[in-house]
């Protein structure tokens, strides 16, 4: 079968991993010259299989001050006349209550799990290199408030199949020298020894370069699809700056703008983009930053260590898809680097970036079948579409391929025989509920 994929990131290129091996005929459009040009390129690199909790928690009614006054907060809304940002806000708000935020958790798990062992067979059957490493993951907390929170949750993760300790300022420090300069601002920190980091950029040139090792796949960039062509129950092609070109089979993946390629054809999804910043520090010394990832949870920012280099990431912003960088973001993040770890010293060779997550209201993707027979989604990743990313590729090229699923989609899946409206709407898509412990960038 020839299947057309949309859209060259992460997503889109793991679903075409998948595709390829089960002996489809794929071919990826990505309208930007490069592959993994959005969200994909300089991401936190966190493999964050057992820090699932959605943005969206019971937490998020106490901290709406900040979030919608504060200019520095970690998460702010900013507010604009557009009427999608409000349905995605309000829907996001719904899902806030703790029940709904346990049951998005629990289906976040299934897909981590399994997009782990996904990452585990790939790296130890395929010769790739991508700075992929179990370095473990360690939560640290700076207030007794936060911390009690932390130790209140750890036994419900425990219950659900996460491997985590609760651990002291000195352990903390022990487990990571690069520490020691705040021990004092340290109040505790839940260690995840099976959590792994990677670099989601090299992740993707990487599997391009395998996949084109194969007669079987083909890479089309700077070729932008323009208009999806139904007729009935069927796509039958896509307009693209290239013409048209068509398949058997789609996939839509592209990220965040995926919802403007699909509404057209009525299928309303429930992506709004949500902005984060990140820097990545060439390191002189490795011995001066952290050996495993760390997160600052007072701050919200995570740090992974890559090779000769250290990513940090931060920042939720709800509003507006611009792609500028904002320098104010930046600084607040160095600065934050600065004071964690003083032992940085040199920052002339920090490369900034920023992006855009395709962020659905309660956090779980949209991953399956639409109201078209041969038009298959994989959006709505968040901030978890690298961690996500093998299991729901996966799970979508089994679909495609009509084979069962080896997980259950409970939560992911448009329904059965829905019609364009209530497919992927809003309505279909309620959120469920949220769980606050730790943070991912
Ligand atoms: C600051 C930040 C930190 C993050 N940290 C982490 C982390 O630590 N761990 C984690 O798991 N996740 C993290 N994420 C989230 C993760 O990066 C995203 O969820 C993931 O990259 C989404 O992948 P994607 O393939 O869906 O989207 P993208 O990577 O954006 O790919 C979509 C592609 O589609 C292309 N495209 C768009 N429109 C069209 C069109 N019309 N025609 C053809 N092509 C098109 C785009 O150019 C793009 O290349 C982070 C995100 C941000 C912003």
């Amino acid at each position: 079968m020839k299947v057309i994929v949309i859209g060259g990131g992460v997503i889109g290129l793991s679903t075409s991993y998948f595709l390829v091996k089960q002996g489809h005929e794929v071919v990826m459009l990505e309208r930007e010259r490069d592959l993994a040009s959005g969200a994909s390129r300089a991401n936190g690199s966190q493999l964050s299989y057992s820090y699932v909790a959605p943005l969206a928690s019971p937490s998020v009614f106490s901290e709406l001050p900040s979030l919608l006054f504060s200019r520095d907060a970690p998460v702010r809304l900013r507010p604009q006349f557009h009427l999608h940002q409000w349905r995605w806000f309000m829907s996001f708000l719904r899902a806030c209550t703790k029940k709904q935020s346990r049951v998005t958790t629990e289906r976040l798990l299934r897909l981590s799990f399994y997009s782990r062992q996904l990452y585990q067979e790939i790296a130890g059957k395929e010769a790739l290199a991508f700075s992929y490493r179990r370095t473990g993951k360690l939560v640290v907390y700076s207030s007794q408030k936060s911390w009690q929170a932390a130790l209140g949750q750890l036994d419900y993760q425990k219950s659900l199949g996460c491997e985590q300790k609760a651990i002291g300022a000195g352990e903390c420090c022990e487990i990571d020298p690069s520490l020691r300069d705040i021990r004092e601002r340290i109040t505790g920190g839940i260690l995840t020894p099976s959590e792994e980091t990677a670099d989601c950029h090299r992740f993707c040139l990487e599997l391009t370069r395998l996949l084109l090792s194969s007669s079987k796949f083909t890479a089309l960039t700077e070729t932008g699809v323009r208009r999806v062509r139904s007729l009935g129950d069927r796509i039958i092609g896509l307009e693209t700056t290239n013409g048209v070109i068509d398949g058997d089979t789609y996939v839509l993946a592209a990220g965040v703008e995926s919802r403007k390629l699909a509404l057209p054809i009525g299928i309303d999804l429930p992506i709004y983009p949500l902005r984060g910043y990140s820097v990545t520090i060439p390191l002189a010394s490795l011995g001066d930053g952290p050996s495993l990832s760390i997160t600052d949870y007072a701050n919200k920012i995570v740090y992974a260590p890559l090779d000769g280099a250290l990513r940090v990431a931060g920042f939720v912003e709800i509003g507006g898809d611009e792609r500028a960088i904002a320098e104010d973001r930046i600084d607040i993040l160095l600065d934050a680097v600065r004071k964690t770890f003083p032992r940085i010293t040199d920052f002339s060779r920090v490369q900034p970036w920023c992006g855009l997550r395709p962020a659905t209201p309660h956090g779980t993707p949209i991953v399956g079948q639409t109201r078209y027979a041969n038009f298959f989604l994989n959006v709505g990743h968040g901030a978890l579409g690298f961690t996500l990313a093998t299991g729901s590729g996966r799970v979508v090229a089994d679909i495609v391929s009509g084979k069962a699923p080896q997980i259950s989609l409970d939560g992911m899946l448009l329904k059965d025989g829905a019609g364009p409206e209530a497919a992927g709407s809003y309505a279909d898509h309620r959120p469920q509920s949220a769980m606050q412990m730790g943070f991912r960038a």
